[in-house]
């Protein structure tokens, strides 16, 4: 099923994104929606193929053996393959990041797992940032290598030893940035000029490919395709889903990538169901520049209070100026219309002078109990704020060890801005801190 662009007129094209997010293709080919001003959302498991010589059409669409003509709707044959909602969606993500296709799929993970294996085999190597996601470590750890595909971490704030990692078997390089929760930065536009060094002595079966997990950044702050990546991953959980009712994911990149992606999907199994597409299609991904645009307002005001306050260590938000990679951050982070973007993930760590963890502990107890705006949660870029302990809990997945040589302290709380007023998020924090 090559994606058929034809529909996609100039002059659409030169609206902003944060209209291109709201409205997609204004004429879609997914489905007949000339007369809903809200797509329905689509509720069947398996579709009507009215004979077998337009069936076979709909398969051979799919193999992408023949171009999905512009003259009909695609063919749908059955969810896992492809349906209206997920497509749609597809269709605004791919727009948002800047990518030529987008794909859906049942969570993050399974995006981050189909970038990676559609890009590997069997005694191939993948390079990652030494400070991961749980679970995409767990991934790199425990799973990958069951398939002979092995990793190596490295400090990707340093190229020169990053670069001294990557071996003639690499085919991935695998990078967050910002990074949860540290919110360390990954000079993408640096790592794109790398690659394209070392790929330039290798065919193209060989070459090193970018992979960029832009959850914390979206689209609204952060285009790693433009500034150098081969493929974007999104947990369509977090702040494009925006409400926190649904799981999903998604990878953006090329056309070139389009047929194993979805293959992947295909025999992997974790497509995206259209009742999970349908809140990210219609609530969130048109929400997210209006939410981020107040997310980092706020976000910039409770990371100057924290810092400014005596029980507090350090305070890592890439839009102080206190950040260690503020120069990064000013040319990385940017919306569309080029203002400076810093997102609205905070991470600081509370002042424990015997290294016990218990001062986050207690903060984090009473605000779990008594603060109104603040809730103990994962998770993140949601309508409410929330905060968690990192060290113990999302990241409990790294060995301890790693995690302190990583500076990723007990001590250390990561904060996902919500929409409250942020008077009362001051005040819930101040309350909070004045337990410890
Ligand atoms: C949540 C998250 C994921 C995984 O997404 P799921 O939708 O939970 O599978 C991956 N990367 C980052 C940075 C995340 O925050």
């Amino acid at each position: 099923m090559h994606k058929d662009k034809t529909n996609e007129t100039a002059a659409e094209n030169n609206y902003r994104t944060r209209s291109r997010m709201i409205h997609g293709r204004s004429h879609t080919h997914r489905w007949d929606y000339d007369h809903h001003v809200i797509p329905p959302m689509t509720s069947s498991a398996t579709f009507r193929l009215d004979s077998a010589a337009r069936g076979a059409l709909g398969f051979a669409e799919f193999a992408g053996d023949v171009m999905e003509s512009d003259g009909h709707h695609p063919i749908y044959i059955y969810d896992r393959l492809g349906e209206p909602n997920g497509d749609m969606l597809e269709e605004n993500l791919a727009i948002a990041e800047g990518g030529e296709i987008a794909l859906c799929f049942a969570s993050g993970m399974a995006g981050i797992a189909a970038a990676i294996c559609s890009l590997t085999k069997a005694g191939e190597h993948v390079v990652a940032h030494r400070m991961l996601y749980g679970c995409t470590y767990s991934l790199l750890e425990n799973w990958l290598p069951r398939f002979s595909i092995n990793h190596t971490l490295a400090d990707m704030t340093d190229l020169s030893s990053t670069r001294d990692l990557i071996t003639p078997q690499t085919r991935v390089l695998y990078f967050e940035t910002p990074v949860n929760p540290d919110m360390c930065l990954i000079d993408i536009a640096a790592m794109r000029d790398m690659l394209d060094d070392i790929n330039k002595n290798r065919p193209a079966n060989k070459h090193v490919h970018m992979v960029v997990d832009n959850t914390f950044a979206t689209p609204y702050c952060q285009r790693p395709i433009e500034l150098g990546a081969d493929l974007v991953c999104q947990s369509l959980t977090k702040a494009i889903g925006g409400f926190g009712t649904d799981i999903g994911g998604a990878v953006i990149g090329p056309m070139s990538q389009y047929r194993d992606l979805i293959m992947f999907r295909k025999d992997f199994g974790a497509a995206l169901s259209p009742k999970s597409a349908w809140p990210v299609l219609v609530h969130g991904l048109p929400t997210l520049s209006t939410r981020m645009a107040n997310y980092q307002k706020s976000a910039m005001r409770v990371a100057r209070f924290l810092e400014s306050h005596p029980k507090v260590e350090a305070v890592r938000y890439p839009g102080l100026e206190s950040f260690p990679q503020f120069d990064l951050a000013k040319k990385q982070m940017r919306d569309d219309k080029g203002r400076f973007a810093p997102g609205s993930m905070l991470y600081f760590v509370v002042k424990d002078k015997e290294d016990s963890g218990v001062p986050a502990r207690t903060l984090i107890d009473w605000a779990a109990v008594h603060a109104y705006t603040l809730t103990l949660a994962v998770s993140l870029g949601q309508i409410k704020t929330l905060i968690e302990a990192p060290y113990g809990m999302t990241h409990a997945a790294l060995p301890e060890d790693l995690k302190r040589a990583r500076g990723l302290l007990p001590g250390g709380i990561r904060v996902s801005i919500g929409l409250e007023d942020w008077q009362d998020i001051i005040a819930d924090l101040d309350a909070a801190l004045e337990q410890i």
